[in-house]
C-alpha cells in the first residue's frame, strides 16, 4: 500500500475532525479530578463528541469497548475505562479518536489528577516536548526515520526510554493507514534517521511517543488491551494528527477555532 497524499478538500475535512478531538481532550483535561471513575471520562467524551457531530473511531475497533482509552500511571496505552477511581497524584493518558465527514482525527494527552509529583510532571513535560521535536522534524523532503530519531533522541537525553513496539501511523479515511511512524531508530520497530519513506506535502500522519520513566519493555494485561510498563514505572503519551507541508507541519488536533 502506498502512502496517501490528501487533497486540500480532504485536509479541510480532517481539520474538522481534528478540532472535535482537540475540544473533547481539552474538556476532559479541565474536568478530570480525584474521586472520578475512569468510565465517567468516557461518558463525558462521548457526550461532547456527539454534541459536536462526531462518531468514535475507537468504539468497536477490533472489539475495543469504549470511546476513549484511559491509561493510568504505569499503563501506557489502550486502557479500558471502567470502575477505577482516580486518586490525587495519578497521571492519566487520554487517547481519543473521532470520525467526522468520513475522516479520522486522533490525539492523546497525559494529565495529572490534582497535585502530582515533580518526577511525574517532568515525565509529562518531556513526553510533550518529545512529540514537539518529532513534529519539528516532519516536513516535506525529510525521511520518516528523521521523525523517529528526533523523538527518541530528545526522550533519551532527558533520561527516559521510548516504547518501541507501538508506533504512530498514517491517518485519513482509515484511522490507521500507511506508514507506521516509529518512535525509535532500532530494528525491528524503528527507523534510522535519513531512512524510510520521503515525507511529502499533503501526507497526514499521527505522531504518538510514549515515554517510560524506566525501561522500554511492555506487557499486556489479562484484559488483552491495557499495555503496562514491564517494570511498573510511570508512562506518559502525547499524540497529534498533522499534515506535512514544505515548512512546519500543520497540527490538526490542537484547539484553533474557539
Ligand atoms: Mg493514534
Amino acid at each position: 500500500m502506498g502512502i496517501d497524499i490528501k487533497s486540500e478538500k480532504e485536509i479541510d475535512k480532517m481539520r474538522q475532525s481534528g478540532q472535535i478531538v482537540a475540544k473533547v481532550l481539552k474538556l476532559l483535561s479541565e474536568q478530570i479530578k480525584p474521586g472520578m471513575k475512569t468510565k465517567e471520562l468516557d461518558i463525558i467524551a462521548e457526550k461532547e463528541m456527539k454534541r459536536l457531530g462526531g462518531e468514535s473511531s475507537f468504539n468497536g475497533y477490533h472489539g475495543f469497548p469504549a470511546n476513549l482509552c484511559v491509561s493510568v500511571n504505569d499503563e501506557i496505552v489502550h486502557g479500558i475505562p471502567g470502575g477505577r477511581v482516580l486518586k490525587e497524584g495519578d497521571i492519566v493518558s487520554l487517547d481519543f479518536g473521532v470520525i467526522y465527514n468520513g475522516f479520522h482525527g486522533d490525539a492523546a494527552v497525559t494529565v495529572g489528577v490534582g497535585e502530582i509529583s515533580r518526577d511525574a510532571r517532568r515525565l509529562i513535560e518531556t513526553t510533550q516536548a518529545s512529540l514537539e521535536n518529532g513534529i519539528a522534524a516532519a516536513r516535506a523532503g525529510a525521511k520518516l526515520g528523521d521523525i523517529s530519531a528526533a523523538i527518541q533522541k530528545y526522550a533519551e537525553s532527558k533520561g527516559y526510554s521510548v516504547v518501541r513496539e507501538y508506533t504512530g501511523h498514517g491517518i485519513g479515511r482509515e484511522m490507521h493507514e500507511d506508514p507506521q511512524v516509529p518512535n525509535c531508530t532500532e530494528p525491528p520497530y524503528g527507523l534510522q534517521p535519513g531512512t524510510g519513506p520521503e515525507l511529502k506535502k499533503g501526507m497526514t500522519i499521527a505522531l504518538e511517543p510514549m515515554l517510560n520513566a524506566g525501561g522500554w519493555r511492555t506487557r499486556v494485561a489479562d484484559d488483552r488491551w491495557t499495555v503496562h510498563t514491564d517494570d511498573g514505572s510511570l508512562s506518559a503519551h502525547f499524540e497529534h494528527t498533522i499534515v506535512i507541508d514544505n515548512n512546519e507541519p500543520e497540527v490538526l488536533t490542537k484547539v484553533i477555532y474557539g
